[in-house]
């Protein structure tokens, strides 16, 4: 797995506002309290007391986005739930090619499952701002962006990953922050980083343990569950402290150990990188991780409740579509 990284970044000119002191504007001042003095009468009562309210409107819709930004996507969910529907009831049999051809996971699936996939993948999608970035968008980037996501949280009743406003889309690697090394894929508090061009690499070869979308997911998850309170998956949340009872063993053991075993050195790298790179192999090499590291494959069953090499693939049924 290339370099890629997780959490904040703050960038040094990324979000800084500045006056130029020199410059065609100089000398130019601005009073923001300008008073105008308009004509008195009921029209102008009444234009007055809409503005006022209007203006309510606008201030406590800015406070909530600003103070409460979990409420506010609760919200934002709540309207974008409609849409959802109506693209499923119009969009299903198209998607449901587009997952047929890329997603093996999505193969897997018994039929009825595989319409629950659907429905959640255009939740999730419906409920995201897909950001391009130098590449002309295509209509299965969302879909199998939104997809991979969906396949990492299939067992969890809370899916959405709703600190996660926005994915940007980049064609290929790319730098980022003072990193000499390119990244195929990062996360950070903004949102979730993706190349296109690798992350359509990770499903053409989907039995090397080598998938960007699902590492990058894997870091998403662990960020609303673990760093923010908005998004959680309480179950998730709870099973992960069990989880790392015999993940830390073996990412423990994997710091004296130079090949870094069947998950490599990348894993041991961090602990968020090992949990991605567990994700990684669990969907795509699901064999020769039971075999190789059964106590390990294990609790990634448990924590996701899920296991790929059964005919059913949930543990335990998810009450929530
Ligand atoms: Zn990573």
């Amino acid at each position: 797995m290339p370099q890629d990284s997780t959490y904040i970044f703050i960038g040094a000119n990324g979000d800084t506002f500045y006056l130029p002191l020199e410059g065609p504007g100089q000398g130019i001042t601005v009073s923001p309290f300008k008073t105008v003095r308009a004509p008195m009468g009921e029209q102008k009562q009444v234009a007055d007391w809409m503005g006022n309210w209007l203006f309510a409107i606008f201030m406590s819709v800015l406070l909530i986005r600003l103070f409460f930004p979990h409420i506010f996507r609760r919200l934002r969910l709540f309207f974008y739930s409609h849409k959802a529907k109506a693209v499923f009831d119009d969009r299903q049999p198209d998607y449901h090619a587009i997952l047929l051809q890329y997603m093996p996971y999505y193969r897997s699936l018994p039929p009825g499952q595989q319409e629950r996939f659907v429905r959640r993948t255009v939740v999730f999608m419906t409920t995201k701002q897909f950001e391009y970035v130098e590449i002309e968008p295509e209509e299965r980037m969302p879909l199998l962006i939104s997809a991979t996501a969906v396949q990492l949280t299939f067992g969890l009743e809370h899916y959405l990953m709703d600190h996660f406003e926005k994915i940007y889309v980049m064609h290929h690697d790319y730098h980022f922050g003072f990193n000499s090394v390119p990244f195929q894929g990062h996360v950070t508090s903004e949102g979730i980083y993706l190349s296109w061009a690798n992350f359509l690499k990770g499903y053409d070869n989907y039995m090397d343990g080598d998938n960007v979308g699902l590492h990058e997911m894997a870091h998403a998850l662990a960020y609303v569950n673990f760093n923010v309170d908005d998004g959680r998956d309480d179950g998730f949340h709870n099973r992960f402290i069990r989880f790392s009872e015999t993940g830390r063993v073996v990412f423990e053991n994997m710091q004296s150990d130079v090949s870094g075993g069947f998950l490599g050195r990348y894993a041991a790298s961090r602990y968020e990188e090992f949990w991605a790179v567990c994700v990684e192999n669990f969907f795509e090499r699901p064999t020769s991780f039971k075999i190789q590291l059964p106590e390990l494959y294990a609790a990634m069953c448990l924590v996701l409740n899920q296991d790929t090499l059964t005919r059913n693939i949930l543990l335990s049924p998810v009450e929530n579509v």
